[in-house]
């Protein structure tokens, strides 16, 4: 007689691991793959190497449920598509494979969604009731991400946010057309926008209490979003409620799916979203400055930097030894910790030379060579050697 055994909680977490690359938590996300199937080897196996800016993180990274009672076109998760393998947790069980997990080494942080199944408030509650087992049975106090599903109520979203380090939902699309398209049993207003609002109003509301951070998600480009909606409501995002972190997921087809014949996205799109998306948030930029194609689409061809500065600067250079913070973050090439070190390098003497830049740690000191003067002139491309 053939006995099937019950797969233990690391081998289903090792199962979920792969599916939940569709939900980025760090700063690479493409980078945010599952490592091999999981047999029973090695509790390293069932967690997601997360870039962030101390370096990479290995986080169990996972969902209470991959089973869903909703339909958004685009998911693999979605209610009756039978491709998808429905993994689901207790509570009890997910806290104590995270509590394994981050006593042997192997994790240093949670990241954890779900699919909604007997609707969103009863499965957030599952959300937060592993957030507060691990917190309070298990005594954790490092990082977890925690998501909000859809429209829940405010009480859970405040507890939720006494739990995490950071909070998400995801937006999906950048109005209530596209999420119709995108996700026919969603509302974009009254779901979506709402619970970052209502995130980012609590927030307000514990000025002297440690909070959590925002984040969201896009899909792009499945129904003809355009990026200069979606940058024009990250603009909103990051000004109005203070939003850490936009993530951008390049739509690509999922089989037996609605939109499995829908074709896949250039993930080149994806990376000029996010270079837009770091202009608008860390170097004061406003979307009217980006530079969109005629279709309002970011061109490809170009960073969104240097199609600026294209446009504005070759005729009229920036000069180093007088422009201030702002300006100096203008120029292709030199950012945050570059333009600090130039105010610093010229109180001390005169920049003249590309190869003073490169001692500044600016590593291709020539993109930014068509768009300054040094000291009055325009610099030579010809770098010298020592
Ligand atoms: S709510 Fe939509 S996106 Fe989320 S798991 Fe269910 S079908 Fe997928």
């Amino acid at each position: 007689m053939h006995i099937q055994s019950t797969p233990d909680t690391f081998t289903k977490l090792a199962q979920v691991s792969d599916a939940t690359t569709f939900e980025p938590a760090g700063d690479q996300p493409q980078t945010e793959r599952a490592r091999r199937p999981y047999q029973s080897r090695s509790l390293a196996e069932c967690v997601t190497n997360v870039a962030t800016p101390r370096g990479p993180m290995p986080i169990m990274k996972t969902m209470v449920t991959t089973a869903c009672e909703r339909n958004c076109n685009y998911c693999p998760f979605r209610a009756g598509r039978g491709k998808t393998k429905r993994v689901t947790f207790t509570p009890d069980e997910l806290a104590s494979a995270f509590d394994t997990l981050q006593r042997a080494g192997s994790a240093r942080g949670m990241f954890l969604s779900s699919g909604i199944i007997k609707g969103s408030v009863t499965t957030q509650d599952k959300i937060i009731d592993t957030a507060e087992i691990v917190r309070k049975r298990y005594g954790y106090r490092g990082y977890m991400h925690l998501k909000i599903m859809p429209g829940i109520e405010r009480d859970q979203l405040a507890r939720l946010m006494q739990l995490a380090d950071r909070v998400s939902v995801n937006l999906e699309g950048p109005s209530q057309t596209r999420v119709n398209a995108l996700a026919p049993k969603k509302d974009f207003n009254l779901e979506l926008l709402s619970m970052l609002q209502m995130a980012d109003a609590i927030r307000r509301e514990n000025p002297h209490r440690k909070m959590p951070s925002l984040a969201t998600q896009f899909v792009v480009g499945a129904v003809g979003d355009t990026d200069v909606e979606i940058m024009s409501l990250n603009q909103r995002l990051y000004r109005q409620l203070r939003l850490a972190r936009v993530y951008f997921s390049a739509f690509h087809p999922v089989l037996q799916t609605p939109f499995e014949n829908v074709p896949a996205v250039d993930l080149q799109r994806e990376t000029r979203l996010y270079q837009s998306s770091f202009l608008l948030r860390d170097y004061g930029w406003d979307v009217e400055e980006l530079s969109f194609a005629p279709g309002g689409n970011l061109r490809l061809d170009v960073d969104p930097k240097r199609a600026w500065a294209d446009e504005n600067l070759v005729n009229a250079p920036i000069e180093l030894m007088t422009a201030d913070r702002e300006r100096l973050l203008r120029v292709p090439g030199i950012g945050p910790v570059s333009a600090d070190a130039i105010l610093n390098a010229r109180r001390r003497g005169r920049l003249t030379d590309l190869a003073q830049l490169r001692k500044l740690n600016i590593h291709a000191p020539e993109q930014a060579a068509p768009y300054i003067l040094l000291d009055g002139r325009r610099p030579s491309t010809q770098l010298r050697l020592f």
